[in-house]
């Protein structure tokens, strides 16, 4: 197994391979780079084949933190962990504890959070061994009720925002009234998201393989069934991928009817070329670790005691900033995903 010649070591400040016999722990935690703060990132558990298919995932999703705290212009690094097991079996309270101790020998350069395979109860249980973790403060919503640590509602504004954005650059429109939206998985953050569409006036095609999940969306908003495999093919302004990463690859962008892509998935483009397969066609992209920043927002400001307001101001202004990669990408006739690298490279370097 490879590190520093990795394809994606790409000059990882320090990568950390923690072990606990009597728990059972096997985890690594990757930190990127943290010029502009501490490395905040979410562990994620999972039952790797390998541990260099583990390191792999580690190294690419801690250098993606990096660019997504730095293009929301946070006082964040970029890091990331990830716990080889599987959750439904190997996730005990020992080790998560286990996990906050490996956090805590790290002394605050390495913060950690929820992601997928964990959830806020793993983080509350890892603040009783560090306080270097986030995602588990009360907080409460804009109505003031409590709401968990769970960035998703954040996360979905942001997204909210950032269709908004695009709608108004692409089709000149203000607002999203009749705005054809179809959505890729309408789980955490698409559901919120359905919700703030309908809210707004856009008319909604859904699709999940969970299709209790489709059903309650069609019953309470009136939003349209699609199968999953022809999510692609919808006669629609926007797609919003919110379920899986790698949607966009030459199979389906050739399928896409929209002129827009804006949604919440993590690593959206299959491999870097596929921003210019979608410039080429007259997509616009709003690339996703710019969208779907309003999570990694809300748990900085967490943090620092942030209120609610603040943190909707931060999240609402993706919208701005997606404006200036819009802008520049037309300009200077570059893929927008390409854009938003430069710009969150000036913002680290
Ligand atoms: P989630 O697991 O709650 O929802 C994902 C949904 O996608 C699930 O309902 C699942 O059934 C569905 N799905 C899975 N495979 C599918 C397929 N092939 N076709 C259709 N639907 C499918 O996750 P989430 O928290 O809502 O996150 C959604 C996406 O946004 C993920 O890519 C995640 O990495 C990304 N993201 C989430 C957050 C956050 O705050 N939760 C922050 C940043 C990025």
């Amino acid at each position: 197994m490879k590190l520093f010649t990795h394809h994606e070591f790409d000059h990882h400040e320090q990568v950390v391979f923690c072990h606990d016999k009597a728990s059972g722990l096997k985890a690594i935690i990757a930190i990127h780079n943290t010029h502009r703060g501490p490395a905040l990132g979410g562990c994620r558990m999972y039952p790797y084949a390998s541990d260099a298919e583990a390191l792999t995932d580690v190294l690419r999703l801690s250098r993606g933190m990096t660019y997504k705290s730095a293009i929301a212009n946070l006082p964040l690094g970029g890091g990331k962990s990830v716990i080889i097991g599987d959750p439904r079996h190997d996730k005990t309270p020992a080790l998560i504890r286990a996990m906050g101790q490996a956090v805590e020998r790290l002394g605050g350069r390495y913060i950690v959070a929820e992601d997928s395979g964990t959830g806020v109860a793993n983080m509350q249980l890892i603040g009783e061994v560090t306080p270097h973790v986030s995602g588990i403060a009360e907080k409460f919503d804009a109505e003031g009720n409590p709401r968990s640590g769970d960035p998703s509602p954040m996360t979905a504004r942001g997204t909210f925002v950032g269709i908004r954005a695009a709608v108004r650059h692409r089709l000149g429109r203000e607002g999203l009234e009749g705005v054809r939206v179809a959505i890729q998985g309408v789980g955490n953050v698409g559901h919120h998201l359905a919700q703030q569409l309908h809210d707004a006036g856009a008319r909604l095609w859904v699709c999940d393989i969970n299709r209790a999940a489709v059903q309650r969306l069609v019953d309470e908003l009136g939003a349209s069934a699609v199968a999953n495999e022809a999510i692609y093919d919808q006669e629609v302004d926007v797609f919003a991928p919110c379920a899986l990463g790698a949607i966009l690859n030459d199979q389906t962008i050739p399928r896409l009817r929209a002129c827009i892509v804006a949604g919440s998935a993590n690593n959206q483009l299959a491999e870097k070329q596929h921003g210019l397969a979608l410039m080429k066609r007259g997509i616009l992209y709003a690339p996703d670790y710019v969208i779907n920043a309003g999570g990694v927002i809300d748990v900085c400001y967490e943090r620092s005691a942030g209120d609610q307001e603040l943190i909707v101001q931060k999240v609402d202004a993706i919208g701005d900033t997606l404006e200036e990669i819009f802008d520049r990408a037309e300009r200077q006739r570059q893929p927008t995903d390409a854009v938003a690298d430069r710009l969150a490279e000036e913002r680290f370097a």
